[in-house]
């Protein structure tokens, strides 16, 4: 019988851990959240990130700009924010609105790379490669943090990804490598994925399907972690893998929702930390 890989549980325990730190400083860390646009799942993104910002006592910046405030006004704000004094972490949520002239390349560049707590600038995406990041981008680092908790070590294992997305696929690879995991990435154009996914220690599923993971892609006692999430009628949500089919053959596996998804923000939380933190030394 599997076990869960509880995301709700092991993000109290990173929130508290933040939290106390937090409550040890001078001068609370401050996170400046840019929100473009009335996209009612990105209001719901950005509310979790006030709570949890709540929760730890790093103060919360939010700052609305309309959705066809348009790219000039947008890196208006991040300038603005890069040189207060009292901001330590920038992020804008994404995805900005389609239909009007945003580069979503363009502003990853231009939030400065000490306070970009996202991990999407290519100063920090580079020292990630190289295996010397400061701030660990927050979904991956979330599942290093999940896979932790429960003594899963990576030495030696094969690591299957699916997907291979610049924030989620291609450094969940990255990190698996350097703890020396044997890492297969695979994607839509990979020919007999299940193959290759039935070869899988730890399998991560990162692929934005409705129970794409079925329990013929996966090995008996293998660890799966299900990154998706896809939305069903009214505000439920699922994942990737068909839980219900295949947690009988895992001995690990993450829920939807409870598992990935709170340890996204709780990582974020912890890179606010640690940003506020890298400030003040430098
Ligand atoms: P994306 O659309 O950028 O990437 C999807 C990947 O899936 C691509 O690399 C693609 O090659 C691969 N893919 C598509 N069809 C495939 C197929 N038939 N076979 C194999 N691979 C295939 O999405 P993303 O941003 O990487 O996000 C992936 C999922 O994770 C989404 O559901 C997203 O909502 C979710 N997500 C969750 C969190 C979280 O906090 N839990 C954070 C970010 C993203």
């Amino acid at each position: 019988m599997s076990q869960l890989l509880d995301g709700k549980m092991v993000s109290g325990k990173v929130l508290d851990r933040v939290a106390q730190e937090v409550a040890s400083m001078a001068k609370p860390p401050t996170l400046a959240v840019i929100l473009v646009g009335d996209d009612p799942a990105s209001q719901v993104y950005v509310g979790n990130k006030k709570k949890a910002c709540e929760r730890v006592g790093i103060v919360s910046q939010e700052h609305l700009l309309s959705a066809d405030a348009g790219q000039a006004a947008l890196l208006a704000l991040v300038q603005q924010l890069n040189t207060d004094p009292d901001v330590n972490g920038i992020l804008c949520q994404m995805p900005l609105p389609s239909g009007y002239d945003y580069d979503e390349q363009a502003l990853c560049r231009a939030i400065s790379p000490a306070r970009d707590v996202d991990v999407f600038h290519p100063e920090n995406v580079g020292k990630l490669m190289l295996g010397e990041p400061e701030l660990l981008p927050c979904t991956p680092g979330g599942v290093l943090e999940l896979l932790d908790d429960a003594g899963i070590d990576l030495a030696g294992k094969h690591v299957v990804v699916i997907g291979r997305s610049n924030i989620v696929g291609k450094p969940i690879a990255i990190l698996a490598l350097q703890r020396n995991a044997t890492v297969t990435i695979c994607h839509s154009r990979t020919r007999n994925l299940a193959e290759i996914t039935r070869q899988a220690d730890v399998l991560v599923a990162a692929v934005g399907r409705l129970h794409f993971v079925t329990p013929d892609m996966v090995r008996n006692g293998a660890v799966v972690v299900d990154v998706g999430i896809n939305r069903l009628e009214g505000r439920k949500v699922r994942g990737d893998v068909d839980f219900d089919a295949v947690a009988p053959k895992c001995s690990w596996i993450t829920p939807v929702p409870g598992g990935v998804g709170p340890m996204t923000i709780s990582v974020l939380m912890k890179n606010t930390l640690a940003a506020a933190l890298l400030q003040m030394r430098s």
